[in-house]
């Protein structure tokens, strides 16, 4: 797959990058209201607004539908803001079509789903129209790079992947676990796909937006989402993690800014001798790792020769036990050695079975 570059679809007004509105759009004044206050800032990218809201529970505020797109085009004159909805089904995809919306956004709970987002690609065939698409809620990258396809198929190079976070069963602080690893793996096997994080709907609350953004930038990330309103504490659905457009801009101000690169000589090369100390150092760690293999070898002859069992569950306990001391003695997170202990144990046995089998 070969992406548009964002700059050609989404022109950024700021840095970094941010798409806002709100959660949902619930009527005209109240779009009017949050359209203002972003307008005035002059660092708002894209206005978004959910019309049809996917809710977990029936009765709960499910958004206006077409007299929402109606209103959004009221926005749109008005200040001249490219609009984006969410679109989970195909008749939500044309009457976004019929209404001049400019970008659309697959939600979390439709990314999961191969027929609904089959659906929109459907529609979408030799329509020029950028998509945006959010990760599924759980925590499977094939389901969401299968999405990406899926629209891609259907002629549109202009897609910017949504990372919201994921659904995890568990105690954690955030709405959505982020689990950056995800991202940074797409990244990886796709590196010019832009990624826009979601840092209201990973926090679930605001007072964590910040964070969450900062670290998005970080990153590498290619733009924010963030929910407003201007009055969040009457908001129908999300009220919990939305930003007053002032909040927002005192929010985008106090970001710190970071390039992939720098045309600074003296960054780079200091840059460059901290590579080659790394260089070196892993170089070492191989080398290590060889001898480590050479004296698993020993062990696994030895066994095999008097008939010993290869995993010997004390030592194994033994030797998590003591490394993840060691570590800790050095300042070294211990969940970090104990999971290469983990990996230098899988490899072990690995080795020794195959000299049983031999
Ligand atoms: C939203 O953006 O308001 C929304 C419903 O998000 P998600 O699909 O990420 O839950
Ligand atoms: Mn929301």
């Amino acid at each position: 797959m070969q992406f548009a570059p964002l700059h050609t679809w989404l022109p950024a007004k700021n840095e970094p990058l941010v798409i806002s509105g709100p959660c949902g759009a619930e009527s005209l004044e109240q779009l009017l209201a949050t359209a203002k206050g972003l307008n005035d800032l002059n660092k708002i990218s894209l206005f978004r607004a959910g019309v049809w809201k996917p809710r977990t529970r029936p009765n709960a505020f499910e958004g206006r539908g077409e007299d929402a797109l109606k209103w959004l085009a009221e926005v749109k004159k008005e200040f001249g803001f490219k609009i984006t909805v969410e679109v989970a089904n195909a008749q939500h995809t044309e009457l976004a079509l019929r209404y001049g919306i400019d970008v659309l956004w697959i939600g979390a709970r439709t990314t999961v789903n191969p027929f609904s987002v089959q659906e929109i690609a459907d529609v979408l065939k030799g329509v020029d129209i950028p998509v945006m698409i959010k990760n599924p809620i759980h925590a499977d990258l094939q389901l969401w790079i299968g999405a990406i396809e899926r629209i891609y198929n259907s002629g549109i190079t202009k897609i910017a992947a949504i990372h919201r976070g994921f659904h995890y069963y568990g105690k954690t602080k955030y709405r959505n676990k982020p689990m950056w690893q995800i991202p940074i793996e797409l990244r990886t096997q796709f590196p010019d796909l832009p990624i826009i994080c979601d840092p209201s709907h990973i926090s679930g609350k605001r007072e964590l937006i910040p964070f969450i953004a900062q670290k998005a930038l970080d990153l590498g990330m290619n733009g924010l989402m963030i929910e407003s309103h201007y009055d969040p504490s009457i908001a129908l659905s999300d009220a919990e993690q939305q930003l007053t457009p002032q909040q927002l801009n005192e929010l985008i101000s106090k970001l710190i800014i970071r390039k992939p690169d720098t045309g600074d000589a003296n960054v780079l090369d200091h840059l460059h001798q901290l590579r080659n100390m790394i260089d070196e150092i892993d170089d070492e760690l191989i080398n290590v790792l060889k001898k480590r293999a050479q004296v698993i070898e020993q062990i696994g002859v030895y066994k095999r020769e008097h008939n010993i069992t290869i995993f010997q569950l004390e030592r194994w306990q033994e030797i998590l036990r003591t490394r993840a001391q060691w570590a800790e003695k050095l300042g070294l997170s211990r969940l970090h050695v104990e999971r290469l202990c983990q990996l230098l144990h899988d490899e072990s046995i690995k080795i020794q079975n195959d000299i049983m089998n031999k």
